[in-house]
């Protein structure tokens, strides 16, 4: 995985503007506000943004990812030092401890996985390294496991946020027609009646592979990228994949094996994360007690097996999670709809 691409930071900038831009519906926005942070680590001073208001309009990821209407909170909250890569929420960055502190500044301790200039703002560093270096900081700070798990299921979800990427690197034009396509299809109706924002752009991605399979020409290859990109924003990967046979056949090579190559590395990150997290929330389901939360975290190792296409792994969660006792009612037909999804 090549996470020391320049390139790699400076479309994700890109693409931020861009969806911020295309996407942001004015009366459901997500609001921030710039503002002044100070490093209890090096005391240096460096300014990034904080969260004024958000939505959950965007529906929610059967991996627990709540999603607003317009920018989305899961880049926004983590934070970052420029100087000395001490990263957290907006309350960690009141005091640290001095041991804390000297692990930091005279032993490196931090190590992010793209290079940070010194002279770069908080928030151009990519959310999921942020989140990388939370779970660092964490473990300095000797934060539970649990904390820490979360923070590598916040970077495999701030990955998820780079759709845009794939197809931007075919070109602002296609980007166009792609999102014009998308919105002649969008039905508000059928959307409202679903109910959950972001499975109904899975299925709308679905729906566009069978249009792709049906249809020639232009409206073919916008068509797959359009499923692509949907498929890629909710990190249904695998389908992402397939979708890719469909465009193999019709684009010319080179742009392929370009637009091919980016997708298999933006999705290969998200599952770098994936696995981080999942390694350590098996652990944790072994000594947790509060049977909930047992049981959803129990679901959510069999989730993130399904994303990372361990399909047998998968089944065997979704059925050890409904068999503890106190699952939620909900968790039931959230199980049902996941394993319908695994192959037979
Ligand atoms: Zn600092």
């Amino acid at each position: 995985m090549d996470l020391h691409s320049k390139r790699y930071l400076l479309i994700l900038i890109l693409t931020a503007v861009v969806i911020q831009v295309r996407f942001v519906d004015e009366s459901h926005a997500t609001t921030k506000k710039k503002t002044q942070f100070t490093c209890p680590v090096c005391e240096k001073k460096f300014d990034d943004f904080v969260l004024v208001s958000t939505n959950n309009f965007g529906g929610q990821d059967h991996d627990f990812l709540e999603r607003a209407a317009g920018e989305q909170p899961v880049l926004i909250y983590p934070k970052t030092c420029p100087h000395c890569f001490y990263s957290g929420y907006p309350d960690d960055f009141k005091s640290v401890s001095e041991a804390v502190i000297e692990q930091i500044l005279h032993k490196g301790a931090l190590k992010p996985m793209l290079p940070i200039s010194q002279d770069a703002k908080s928030y151009e560093i990519p959310a999921s390294i942020k989140y990388d270096l939370i779970a660092q900081t964490y473990r300095l700070c000797a934060k539970p496991e649990k904390t820490i798990a979360r923070q590598f299921l916040n970077a495999s979800w701030a990955t998820r946020m780079e759709p845009g990427l794939p197809l931007l690197i075919l070109g602002e034009e296609v980007v166009d027609q792609v999102h014009q396509w998308k919105r002649d299809q969008w039905n508000k109706k059928e959307a409202s009646r679903l109910g959950n924002l972001a499975l109904y752009r899975i299925q709308n991605a679905r729906d566009y592979i069978e249009v792709a399979k049906s249809s020639e020409g232009e409206v073919q290859t916008i068509a797959a990228l359009a499923a692509i990109e949907n498929f890629r924003l909710y990190g249904e990967n695998a389908e992402a994949a397939n979708a890719l046979l469909i465009l193999k056949k019709i684009m010319p090579e080179k742009r392929f094996s370009d637009f091919e190559k980016y997708l298999n590395e933006s999705i290969a990150r998200e599952r770098h994360f994936q696995t981080k997290a999942l390694l350590l929330f098996e652990k944790i389901i072994q000594t947790e007690e509060d049977k909930n939360e047992k049981a959803c975290l129990t679901y959510l190792c069999g989730e993130l097996h399904r994303r990372l296409e361990n399909w047998d792994k998968a089944r065997k969660y979704y059925v050890q999670c409904l068999q503890i006792d106190d699952h939620p009612d909900w968790l039931e037909k959230w199980v049902k709809e996941q394993r319908d999804l695994l192959p037979n």
